[in-house]
């Protein structure tokens, strides 16, 4: 249960724990270490000083003198998480109920009462926060920071304890940082995305046409239908934060098409133009008659009209036929 004394949560104060940077801890033995070392230092006289602490990760009593541990994360780390991971710090409960709860890290019971205390690991002589560090900070204090429309304050140990303290030695340098983290939001890394998108289109083939001279002019084989090629383009486009920012050709290739092939005859024909006087409907109109023997000798005229009729009828098809022509060119 909350400390009866515990006052509204305004104060964010940074410590350093000159230890080790502990990167390979998990939480919970972070936690019991920062139990350990308060019994030993404040506690272990007499522990029915105990104030009510509860280790958040065994149940039982915690001795811890700060809320808080701030550890730096790598691939030690057994149990970060993957944003853990990814920002390499992170803020560890060493009490189970940090708001509630008042712990003796301040060395100025009034600022006890009303903070938080974070007790970063590592030994802040030799380096100071670095940037994520910092924003994992802010961000653990912007929601207090709103909750009270931003009347919170963030301190360096030093500046708020009762005793001379060098703590949290150079963090200091990193203090307006973390408070400009916790007052502004970083924007958060772009998110980038890929897309390939593919494209198919068709590559024309060429007609190759080959003279043949077995075969008659006009006359045309295909010996080999043409088959398209295919290019076939992948563009790779890039998205940030939703919108397209790039976009690349990450692979083109085309398969080659088959040209159609087309024997085309080349041979004159025989032309038989055909002789419209001599068509077999049309026989010539001269057609020669054959000679008739010429008889002198006079005769009657039944004699004269009887050797006309056997020229006539000797000759009747060729008359008809030359009729027929005649009625045919008046068509
Ligand atoms: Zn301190």
């Amino acid at each position: 249960m909350a400390d009866a004394n515990r006052l509204t949560v305004d104060c964010f104060v940074l410590h350093h724990a000159v230890t080790p940077t502990w990167e390979n801890k998990s939480k919970a033995e972070i936690a019991q270490w920062f139990s350990d070392n308060g019994f030993a230092r404040a506690y272990s006289s007499n522990p029915n000083n105990w104030s009510g602490l509860i280790n958040p990760y065994t149940g039982g009593r915690s001795y811890s003198q700060a809320h808080i541990a701030g550890q730096r994360v790598d691939g030690s780390t057994p149990d970060a998480t993957p944003d853990e991971r990814d920002a390499g710090f992170r803020w560890i409960p060493l009490v189970a109920d940090i708001w509630g709860q008042i712990t003796w890290h301040a060395g100025n019971w009034n600022m006890n009462c009303r903070s938080i205390g974070i007790e970063c690991l590592g030994d802040y002589r030799n380096y100071t926060l670095r940037d994520w560090d910092a924003r994992i900070l802010g961000a653990f204090w912007r929601p207090q920071d709103q909750n009270l429309g931003g009347a919170t304050a963030i301190y360096g140990h030093r500046e708020v304890s009762d005793s001379s303290t060098e703590c949290p030695a150079r963090i200091m340098e990193m203090r307006d940082t973390v408070v400009s983290y916790c007052n502004n939001p970083p924007a958060p890394a772009p998110v980038i995305t890929t897309n390939d998108v593919t494209v198919v289109t068709d590559v024309p083939f060429e007609t190759t046409r080959i003279p043949d001279p077995s075969k008659l002019i006009g006359e045309e084989v295909i010996v080999n239908d043409g088959v398209l090629g295919k290019r076939t383009i992948v563009t790779r486009v890039t998205y940030t934060n939703g919108v397209e920012t790039n976009r690349s050709v990450v692979s083109d290739k085309t398969t080659i098409p088959t040209n159609k092939v087309i024997y085309f005859g080349t041979k004159e024909p025989v032309v038989i133009v055909p002789d419209p006087e001599l068509t077999p409907e049309t026989p010539p109109i001269d057609v020669p008659v054959e000679p008739v023997p010429v008889d002198n000798t006079p005769r009657t005229f039944a004699e004269f009209l009887k050797v006309g009729l056997t020229i006539i009828l000797a000759q009747k098809d060729k008359i008809v036929a030359l009729i027929k022509a005649i009625i045919a060119k008046l068509k």
